[in-house]
């Protein structure tokens, strides 16, 4: 009987992908993924460091795998991702039941691991390498796909973990990606996703350069390839090619998720984030030029060390002047290792929470009334599955990205045109119009 794992993932759409390279790396190895971590002979965490709730969540996960390694010593309990990479050889000694433990560009020691005859000896690989992209896949669902551009950051945030723990920023050669992209395509990929922690940086540290809006109009020639995607890009990189390029290239969706964090300009600049308030307006007008339709959403980032009651308020002038679809709301949690963690002037917690009681009900005001001017219109939608509310619906997303629930015949992997009828915050409901499917 084949052997059996169990993967578990924190963290982001990064991670998420990174998922998919282990579970088909396993599946290549002939390993059967089961659903719960009794069956498993291998135990795996893909974990995110990048807020101190995620590390909780995870150390309750790892109480199981210890019991489940203690009755059956022959178990494997892996550690893969950004939190593994943060602890480096610690790991083993507050964790002495993990066997394997690997940071995030390390995905092919997993195998290399598994494949040893050394089975019971501790192994752990932390350096750095080039993105691992010729991996195999295991997509959840076959006509969407994540394609990762770059691995690490040289941005220096100052409340970040990413760049200890994924590295310098390496672009992966322009050729590879079309190449993936038309590989994709051939296997019945419509929409693909960009992925990097500073996507709009690709192709600086190539020779010769290539610049991010040219990527995109490569990918976007692929045939077969209807949707165009990218996160996150970051706001100093976001030059006009790259948003006139959403206006011309036709797979190229109208959402731009352009990541804010603060809206003052003094607490910007403590964060090192190389713009000011004023700046990132002036991005946001010029994809209002170019876009006028565009969804944005954002990351926005509350309790930052020295944030006062006028930079929150700065930041909620922001939130109601650009008018975002919907945003990521963070509190400030502080990283080992980053610089802001030091900072003397931390906000007390009670503080923090008012605030982002004030700012998710600002956000949620906001995404609730953009969203209303989609009521009445026919939307492209791309059907995704059953939605999760009434299984009798389809569930599926606009170019804009937004979901909508909505009645139809579509099958999952089509595109359908839904008529909106409703709008929330966060979800479109609609009718999928079986006319313009006739015709
Ligand atoms: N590279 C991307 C960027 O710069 O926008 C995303 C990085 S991170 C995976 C996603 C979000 O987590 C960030 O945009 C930020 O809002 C939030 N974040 C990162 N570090 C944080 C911290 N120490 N405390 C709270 N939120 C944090
Ligand atoms: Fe972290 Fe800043 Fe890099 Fe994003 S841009 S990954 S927030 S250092």
């Amino acid at each position: 009987m084949s052997r059996t794992y169990h993967l578990t993932t924190f963290g982001c759409q990064m991670n998420e992908h990174d998922s998919e390279r282990m579970a088909g790396m396993l599946d290549q190895l002939g390993y059967r993924r089961v659903d719960s971590r009794e069956e498993a002979d291998v135990i795996l965490f893909n974990t995110c460091s990048i807020r101190e709730s995620a590390d909780n969540r995870l150390i309750g996960h790892l109480g199981e795998a210890k019991r489940l390694k203690k009755e059956n010593p022959d178990r494997v309990v892996g550690i893969g991702g950004c939190w593994s990479q943060s602890l480096k050889d610690e790991v083993f000694e507050r964790f002495p039941f993990v066997d394997v433990a690997f940071g995030p560009g390390q995905i092919p020691k997993l195998a290399e691991y598994l494949l040893s005859d050394s089975l019971s000896a501790q192994m752990g690989y932390f350096d750095f390498e080039s993105v691992s992209g010729s991996l195999p896949m295991r997509r959840e669902r076959e006509f969407q796909a994540w394609m990762q551009i770059s691995q690490g950051c040289n941005c220096v945030c100052s409340y970040c973990i990413v760049p200890s723990t994924r590295g310098r920023e390496v672009s992966r050669p322009t050729a590879d990606l079309v190449a993936e992209a038309e590989a994709l395509a051939a296997d019945g990929v419509r929409e693909i996703t960009l992925l990097g922690q500073n996507v709009n940086s690709y192709g600086r540290d190539l020779r010769p350069r290539v610049p991010f809006s040219e990527l995109l109009a490569m990918i976007d020639a692929v045939d077969g390839i209807e949707r165009l995607r990218y996160t996150s890009p970051h706001p100093k990189d976001m030059r006009e090619d790259v948003i006139r390029a959403h206006a011309e290239l036709p797979s190229l969706c109208e959402h731009i998720h352009l990541p804010l964090q603060s809206g003052s300009s003094t607490i910007l600049k403590r964060m090192r984030r190389t713009y000011s308030q004023q700046r990132y307006l002036d991005r946001v007008a010029l994809i209002r030029e170019h876009v006028p339709d565009c969804a944005i959403t954002t990351d926005i980032i509350v309790g930052f060390p020295g944030e006062t009651d006028d930079d929150f308020q700065q930041t909620l002038d922001v939130v109601e002047q650009v008018r975002y679809d919907s945003a990521f709301t963070f509190i400030f949690s502080p990283r080992r290792g980053t610089d802001a963690a030091e900072f003397q002037d931390q906000v007390p917690h009670p503080v923090k929470r008012e605030r982002m009681e004030r700012l998710v009900d600002a956000v949620q005001r906001i995404a609730t009334e953009r969203a209303q001017r989609f009521v009445g219109r026919e939307m492209d939608v791309l059907v995704e599955g059953a939605s999760r509310t009434d299984p009798d619906k389809l569930r599926g997303r606009t170019r804009h990205n937004k979901t909508v629930n909505f009645s139809g015949v579509a099958q999952p992997g089509d595109f359908a045109r839904v008529e909106i009828m409703s709008a929330t915050s966060t979800t479109l409901a609609g009718e999928e119009s079986l006319l313009a499917r006739l015709s």
